[in-house]
């Protein structure tokens, strides 16, 4: 069958941002500088002031930048970090590879995202950092999260790699916690032409340890000494140029997200199938539009079969995961639930009104065919 509309497509915001990227690019080749220089400051710099944070530091990937930030506040060995389950599993690895333990906490079953009350739960005498992740784009109640995470003394960072400018409050997705970590990875809000990422913090010091944990462990401005064991997770300067032409355009494509979702919301308004809720209080992005619906293998392959495409994010909550079994601490119900019921819809800023209306249409005749029976 062949695709009628696609779960996402990149072309058209390359062609956007094309020019701009096709000089930066050539002053780059003229001048041979791949890493680091001018067109890394330039993005950070830029980064930095729409996240409305001092410092912003580019990373290699979104991974990195979570890795680098929990190796850059001293947590490894013996600290237990704590993640919710219903995450993309790079949160739960980047604390792994930091020689940390994760602990899976539960969700919310309206955002799917987690609640102050999943985070007091999971908190043991171990636990020194929560990660929170703006899943699908959506920010928690970050209020109640600080107050939780701040009365017993456990550091939050933010996993904002599907969240570029959605705000709580006012402010912006990794201008909150500790540490904001940003996955540029091509699909997301944000892409680069490959991959990239970065982390965003108001704190000077942890922005210089990463900066030199980023680079062997340099002391900045020396080439020669190494005060950290560090890695190699440099941006590149071609990556740097393509994400601050892209950033021109990431709130013009955000609200064509947001029109996306209002569709959906009202095309769905009486039928067995639901998206997944806001926070009051945020403005979401919408990396992904993740509805809930009833037998969703025959909802999925009868779309498939109509040439919808559609997702799921994710089909196994993390602590059943194989090689995370052994950080599972007991069952989780409502990631468990939701991993058997969620389906992520086309969205991207230049999905065109006629294929939405198809996707729409789609949705409703496959649900039509289906036995209600919804949680
Ligand atoms: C994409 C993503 C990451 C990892 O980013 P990479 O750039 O692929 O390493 C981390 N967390 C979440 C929630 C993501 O969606």
């Amino acid at each position: 069958m062949s695709v009628v509309v696609p779960f996402t497509e990149l072309g058209a915001m390359t062609q956007e941002v094309r020019p701009a990227i096709d000089r930066g690019w050539a002053r780059l080749l003229e001048r041979s500088a791949f890493i680091g220089g001018e067109a890394v400051e330039e993005f950070e710099h830029a980064w930095a002031e729409y996240c409305g944070v001092a410092h912003a530091v580019g990373v290699a990937n979104g991974t990195d930048a979570l890795q680098l930030t929990l190796m850059a506040l001293g947590i490894g060995p013996g600290d237990e970090v704590i993640v919710p389950s219903n995450t993309f599993v790079a949160s739960a690895e980047a604390v792994v590879l930091s020689g940390a333990t994760p602990h899976f906490a539960d969700v919310s079953p309206q955002t799917l995202l987690l609640t102050s009350a999943d985070l007091q739960a999971a908190i043991t005498s171990r636990t020194r950092a929560v990660i929170v992740v703006h899943l699908y784009g959506q920010m928690p109640d970050m209020d109640a999260l600080c107050r939780t995470a701040d009365r017993a003394g456990v550091l939050l960072i933010e996993d904002a790699a599907q969240a570029h400018g959605a705000t709580w409050r006012d402010r912006r997705a990794g201008s909150i916690g500790r540490a904001g970590c940003f996955s540029f990875y091509p699909g997301k809000n944000l892409g680069a032409f490959g991959d990239a990422g970065a982390v965003v913090t108001a704190d000077a010091d942890l922005a210089k340890r990463i900066r030199s944990l980023r680079d062997h462990g340099r002391v900045a401005g020396s080439h020669y000494r190494h005060d950290l064991i560090g890695t190699n997770s440099r941006l590149d300067a071609l990556q740097a140029v393509v994400l601050t032409a892209k950033l021109g355009r990431l709130d013009a494509w955000n609200e064509a997200r947001r029109s996306i979702i209002a569709r959906y919301r009202a095309a769905f308004a009486s039928a067995p199938i639901r998206m997944v809720e806001d926070t009051p209080g945020g403005h979401g992005v919408y990396h992904l539009a993740v509805a809930r619906v009833p037998d969703r293998a025959r909802i999925h392959q009868q779309l498939t079969a109509m040439g919808i495409q559609s997702a799921i994010h994710y089909p196994i909550p993390c602590h059943q995961q194989a090689p995370f079994l052994r950080f599972a601490a007991g069952p989780l119900p409502v990631s468990e639930a939701a991993a058997g019921e969620v389906l992520s819809l086309p969205i991207f800023p230049h999905l065109r009104d006629d294929q939405l209306a198809r996707v729409c249409d789609a949705v409703l005749e496959a649900l039509s065919a289906t036995e209600v029976h919804i949680a």
